[in-house]
């Protein structure tokens, strides 16, 4: 089933058609507030009540024109801009082929600037997603580029991929916000573990590593971007017996609509925690591939046909 709905994300002809079928538009409110960024800064406004934080992404990936680009950018410095008029604590995540990646490196990392600057008025942190294996060696050398200039540049790494560590010990030197995720694209296995406990197990001894190298005086801001409970869990257990403490230690990052009781409870507990909220009419690769992290969700999109 999650090779089914991955192949179904990356398919061109159902992403033109399937957007626009009602049930589909209705499922997907589950993990999007509303298409707009109004929609996103009004739910964020319930979170910070609960002291949790949060993260916005526009949904939209490969894009196919340098202007479109250039609107991404032009978009999230508004946003930027919204955020600070709100008095919010958000901060953004991007792919880079949002800013034209595919296209233009250059123009991205123009766009990338630009967008750290803005983030740096607000203290913010500017996020850079990961995207499927053909970026990774690609992301992490811009992230390189990027931080060596903008200090305040975070990067996703996923524990699927056998090279992570190697990643995170060529990163610590530089100081990195790192949010740490399992994965959400079909990766062959030559380079990434397939099995759920070799995954989870890459995901903790990841993290562990971090918050050692964060003990012995790295500066680095350590998201874990999991429901995964239990992991984190036995992370925060590590943090604990290393002495570190549960606030500083790290930030869990979870998704909008998934699991926000426990979002609400573990901030109430202490933790720092941040709540990504993803808007925008290009949701359907997005959308699918949350499906395929739980395919019971798609017994959820059935009974939105069943309830009309
Ligand atoms: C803040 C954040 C940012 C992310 N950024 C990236 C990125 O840049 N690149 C990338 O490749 N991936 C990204 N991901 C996705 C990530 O790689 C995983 O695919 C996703 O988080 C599901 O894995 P999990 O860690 O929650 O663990 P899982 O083992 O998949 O799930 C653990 C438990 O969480 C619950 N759960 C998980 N997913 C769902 C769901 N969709 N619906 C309902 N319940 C669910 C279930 O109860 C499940 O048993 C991001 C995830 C988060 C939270």
């Amino acid at each position: 089933m999650r090779r089914i709905l991955l192949w179904m994300a990356s398919n061109a002809w159902l992403r033109d058609r399937v957007p626009r079928l009602w049930f589909a538009r209705r499922a997907v409110r589950r993990f999007m507030p509303g298409e707009d960024i109004e929609a996103a800064l009004a739910a964020a406004t319930t979170f910070e009540k609960d002291g949790i934080g949060t993260l916005y992404t526009h949904l939209g990936e490969n894009l196919t024109a340098l202007t479109e680009a250039d609107e991404v950018a032009a978009h999230y410095l508004d946003v930027l801009d919204r955020i600070k008029a709100a008095g919010l604590r958000g901060e953004i995540s991007l792919k880079l082929t949002q800013l034209g990646f595919d296209l233009d490196v250059e123009r991205t990392f123009e766009h990338a600037s630009a967008l750290a600057e803005r983030a740096a008025e607000l203290d913010g942190t500017l996020w850079i997603d990961m995207e499927g294996s053909a970026y990774t060696e690609r992301t992490v050398a811009f992230y390189e580029r990027l931080k060596a200039v903008h200090p305040n540049i975070g990067l996703c790494l996923q524990s699927y991929l056998r090279r992570t560590a190697a990643d995170i010990q060529r990163l610590l030197p530089l100081d990195p916000a790192i949010r740490l995720v399992k994965g959400a694209y079909a990766e062959p296995e030559a380079i990434a573990w397939q099995s759920k406990h070799d995954v989870d197990t890459s995901y903790v001894a990841l993290a562990v590593a971090m918050l050692d190298a964060k003990k012995g005086g790295r500066a680095v801001r350590v998201g874990l971007g999991t429901h995964d409970l239990r992991l984190i869990e036995q992370i925060a257990n590590h943090a604990a017996a290393i002495g570190l403490d549960r606030r500083d230690a790290f930030e869990i990052q979870m998704l909008y609509g998934i699991r926000v009781d426990e979002q609400r409870r573990l901030a109430r507990e202490g933790y720092a925690v941040r709540d990504l909220i993803s808007y925008g009419e290009h949701w359907y690769p997005w959308y699918v591939r949350r499906l395929a992290e739980r395919p019971a969700n798609v017994i959820f999109v059935l009974r939105q046909i069943v309830s009309r």
